[in-house]
């Protein structure tokens, strides 16, 4: 892995194990929490971080701490208090996402609502990382008050809604039972009294970091907002396009990764697009965007750092696919739209957990970002006759009398109306493409290829994290979730790849057990802790009954109908 594929991320002195990682994940660049975190929590200096969820948070300690990791020392390290068991899940994923070229590294996650003895045995097998809810942590403390004391570095992630959630208590407990000389870091989205009182009688001069929120004015765009939930990113994406009128879009991504998913999801549904990202090289990006000048392309959907200074007065809608790091980075994306005195329009997507991202732009921008809702059949419906009015206009105009007679002469010798003609020849031209309201409704969007295995990293920390109490529900699938098949539905397993369990192995149980064939059985994701796999939804509840006692790595498999909303 070259440096320059970590581009900002090698000036800030991690170890090159985590820079591999960050590079293999598809970073390009700090955002500005990592920026400015990791240099003072590489110095071993107390902090206090104001930041709230989808600024970076959670690599701007992760990175740092796996950097002063000492694999060798198979005790705990670094301890990450969360406030719920799914941010706790979230975090370990990610610290072993940043650890993958670190062999001897191992991280636990200790949260209620899961039998102690497999956590307690992870712990004493030598994990280095605990990331743990303090509620359960206090539990085990109460079996080995010297579970800590191996303990150089905290940090309490979240701070202000583990105090909503009543666990002051608890954190002062788990203080007592770590060394003095530890190294503290708290993060907040908001610094209230009690946390500051915290700070005041367990950190030691910590440094203070914040973002810098300058306001900006955005006048001349038009913005608006759409709440989803992440697995409809790719759906919605498709409705936006068809409704709004524009002439040149650039689309905003958080990785390189999704800047080629999601063109490849426009291109299959025939858009002229391109990706834009720090891995294509020089000469190919400045001919993308010469293409987006000049016309040939009509949408670029690109990272923050790829699109930088790009100036094409032609674009018209900036659509912020995922949210960005901080108000800041939202007003340079914004402002590719409306140049040159012209007006432009801005979308966001905000999944449930960015709510706050929003309000805060709102606050630093000055302006309300209006809520519009997902497009409805009918909409949709005007808009493709509409398109197709406009672009069949210019060819009346140019049709001459002696079409129109090939055209009667046609209708004569295929013994059929004008109408019917024109209804083939607009079937060729439309390719498929529902043109009433029933088939809109039905219509799913063509969906890159099933069954494609994607590299673990940012995709699996991005997401939602539903509910927040820690003992709580499911974990949610935290990537985001292509649109789900007709007919098809998502079952869940507790059996991922700590168990030792591949996408193969599912396979095989099912078909032999379940007596399904492989052409029914969709994609299957599995994940650390669980897996995910498409089954027909008819005759589901027999299939889950053939399924009920198979075990799969010697384990029992459990598989249930998964409910995502
Ligand atoms: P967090 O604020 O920690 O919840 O992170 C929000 C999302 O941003 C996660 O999905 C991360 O994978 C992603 N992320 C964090 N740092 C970067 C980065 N430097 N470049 C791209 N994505 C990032």
């Amino acid at each position: 892995m070259t440096e320059t594929t970590v581009g900002g991320f090698a000036a800030l002195d991690l170890h090159p194990a985590v820079l591999s990682a960050i590079a293999a994940v598809g970073y390009e660049e700090p955002s500005p929490i990592q920026e400015q975190s990791i240099p003072v929590i590489l110095a071993g200096h107390d902090m206090i971080g104001q930041a709230q969820t989808g600024t970076g948070k959670t690599a701007a300690f992760a990175l740092p701490l796996l950097s002063r990791i000492d694999p060798a020392r198979r005790e705990p390290q670094v301890l990450i208090l969360t406030p719920t068991r799914e941010l706790a899940l979230q975090v370990a994923t990610a610290c072993e996402t940043y650890s993958t070229q670190m062999p001897g590294v191992k991280v636990v996650a200790v949260y209620g609502g899961a039998p102690m003895g497999p956590q307690l045995k992870a712990l004493r097998q030598g994990a280095q990382i605990v990331v743990a809810t303090p509620g359960r942590l206090c539990d085990h403390l109460r079996r080995d008050e010297n579970l800590l004391t191996s303990v150089e570095r905290l940090v309490l992630d979240e701070a202000d809604e583990m105090l909503k959630l009543g666990f002051m208590e608890d954190i002062e407990v788990i203080f007592e039972a770590l060394p003095e000389s530890r190294q503290t870091v708290l993060f907040s989205a908001t610094l209230p009294a009690s946390i500051r009182a915290i700070a005041e009688r367990h950190l030691k001069s910590p440094k203070h970091v914040k973002i810098a929120a300058k306001t900006q004015t955005v006048e001349r765009i038009e913005q608006a907002h759409l709440m989803v939930h992440a697995d409809q990113k790719p759906v919605s994406v498709l409705r936006l396009l068809e409704v709004e009128q524009f002439d040149a879009l650039i689309a905003f991504v958080r990785t390189k990764q999704a800047t080629l998913d999601i063109a490849e999801l426009l291109e299959r549904n025939g858009y002229r697009v391109s990706a834009l990202n720090g891995d294509m090289p020089q000469a190919q990006r400045e001919r993308v965007i010469e293409s987006l000048k000049e016309g040939s392309l009509d949408i670029v959907v690109a990272t923050d750092v790829a699109a930088r200074g790009l100036d094409v007065p032609r674009i018209t809608h900036v659509l912020n696919v995922d949210m960005p790091y901080d108000p800041e980075s939202y007003v340079h994306r914004i402002g590719r739209t409306g140049r040159a005195g012209r007006t432009g329009r801005a979308l966001l997507l905000v999944t449930p957990r960015e709510r706050r991202m929003l309000q805060v732009i709102e606050r630093v921008t000055g302006q309300k970002v209006g809520e519009i809702k997902l497009p409805d059949a009918e909409t949709v419906l005007e808009a493709r006759l509409q398109r197709l009015a406009n672009a069949l206009k210019p060819l009346l105009e140019g049709a001459d009398a002696a079409r129109g007679a090939v055209c009667a002469e046609l209708c004569r010798r295929l013994d059929c109306t004008p109408e019917a003609l024109a209804a083939a020849l607009l079937a060729k031209q439309t390719q498929g493409q529902a043109l009433d309201l029933e088939g809109v409704r039905r219509e799913q969007p063509l969906t890159p290829a099933p069954l494609r295995e994607r590299p673990t990293g940012e995709r699996a920390e991005r997401g939602e994290r539903g509910d927040r109490g820690e003992r709580s529900g499911e974990p949610r699938a935290r990537r985001p979730m292509e649109p789900l098949a007709e007919g098809r539905v998502r079952c869940r397993t507790a059996l991922g790849k700590r168990d030792g369990v591949a996408a193969k192995n599912l396979l095989g149980a099912i078909i032999n057990e379940g007596k399904l064939a492989r052409e029914a059985i969709g994609r299957i994701q599995v994940r650390e802790t669980f897996s995910l796999v498409e089954l027909p939804e008819e005759g589901l509840e027999r299939l889950l009954g053939r399924l009920k006692e198979t075990r799969v790595a010697g384990k029992a498999l459990r598989l249930r109908r998964y409910h995502e909303e």
